[in-house]
């Protein structure tokens, strides 16, 4: 099996998978039971949040466990802006969980950054719409459609003038793939699902800064402050802990290996006139987990399933919108054209796959044009 679909969801990783097992096995109690062994189970929880937090260099944040990065997405963006009024400055290529949940505010305006050629949001649209009344900032880092890296550095500097906005970054494809030119500390918000870095399915984190107000938007006890109240799975949270500390020091290793297999690809497809692609591979704001290309005159269904024959695995734009056979939104910015961003199709990898996999992905592609299926 080839598996190239690594921005939808991971392979869990063994050695996280044996921190999920143990902590299962070991502290089933309650965290917030008072007998000793829902004190130990707590303990265990405080203490992989105290690494997790380390091996991030964050010094001011606590963290939420929620069940996903949509759930985190919600969360961090309902919590600070409810009750406010002013305005709310977020891309036009972000997540849905981004997105929709920003669409349906209606006590407060939206801004929509455009979107540059090159995949980045313009930065000066950002410095000629942020204002006084702006209340939050929402900016992916690494784009998941076609892998481009938004400028947060620049971004954390032009928020940083207005005291009242806040910063969330939804870092979903950025953690532990992309090295920060930044420092965490400088975001209030920051979300991330566990099983996009080899961890398992069904949890996420809201990372937040402890100075700043956020709201409840779920009710129950006061469980994680009252934030994400109910019964946490401890074996969720501390694996996400555990992937956290692995794999983020790994993050340039992994990332320069990475890149070897994107170029491997790229250099082996690019001189086929029949293949477009579409991330902008040569420029440095660009992250090498995702290739985004198109076979204008193949759906991009069909290259999945063509594929899959030969037991490989890809995926038609973004997971989540890949049966909705819609135009792709990032796509659609940057290429400005329909065909480009109804038939493209992702290639996403993991520090697992191999470069003679990358050579049959290859061959398939190319032959795949040859044959015009
Ligand atoms: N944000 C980004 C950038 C994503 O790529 C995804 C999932 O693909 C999400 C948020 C949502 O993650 P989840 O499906 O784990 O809720």
């Amino acid at each position: 099996m080839i598996y190239l679909d690594n921005a939808a969801t991971t392979k869990i990783d063994e050695e996280v998978f044996d921190t999920y097992l143990k902590v299962q096995r070991n502290f089933f109690a309650n965290t917030t039971s008072l007998h000793k062994l829902g004190q130990e189970a707590n303990f265990m929880l405080e203490k992989s949040k105290k690494d997790m937090m380390k091996t991030l260099g964050l010094k001011n944040h606590d963290c939420l466990f929620v069940s996903n990065a949509t759930e985190a997405n919600n969360l961090a963006i309902l919590g600070v802006t409810k009750y406010k009024s002013g305005n709310i400055i977020t891309s036009s290529i972000e997540h849905p969980s981004v997105e929709a949940i920003v669409d349906n505010i209606k006590t407060l305006d939206t801004y929509k950054l455009k979107t540059l050629e090159s995949g980045i949001i313009d930065i000066e649209d950002l410095k000629a719409n942020i204002n006084k009344d702006t209340v939050l900032v929402s900016i992916m880092w690494v784009n998941n459609i076609v892998g481009m890296v938004q400028p947060i550095k620049e971004i954390i500097e032009i928020v940083k003038k207005y005291p009242k906005c806040k910063l969330h970054v939804d870092a979903v494809q950025g953690i532990c793939k992309q090295v920060n030119d930044f420092d965490f500390n400088d975001i209030d918000l920051i979300t991330f699902s566990t099983h996009k870095i080899y961890g398992p399915k069904g949890v996420g984190c809201l990372l937040y800064n402890k100075n700043i107000l956020i709201e409840r938007v779920i009710y129950g006890s006061f469980g994680q402050n009252g934030l994400k109240p109910g019964t946490l799975d401890l074996a969720l949270c501390c694996s996400t802990c555990k992937a956290i500390k692995k794999f983020y020091p790994l993050t340039k290793q992994n990332y320069d290996y990475i890149k070897n297999l994107n170029e491997y690809v790229i250099n082996n497809i690019k001189n086929n006139p029949a293949i477009h692609i579409i991330s902008r591979y040569d420029k440095s704001y660009y992250n090498p987990y995702i290739i985004s290309i198109s076979i204008p005159n193949i759906k991009g269904e069909t290259i999945v399933h063509y594929l899959e024959k030969y037991d490989i695995y890809v995926s038609t734009g973004a997971s989540c919108s890949s049966k909705l056979q819609k135009r792709e939104k990032t796509i659609y910015q940057m290429t400005n054209n329909e065909t480009i961003s109804l038939t493209a199709i992702r290639i996403s990898f993991s520090h697992t796959n191999t470069i003679s996999e990358c050579q049959k992905l290859c061959e398939c592609l190319n032959e795949i044009t040859k044959e015009g299926k």
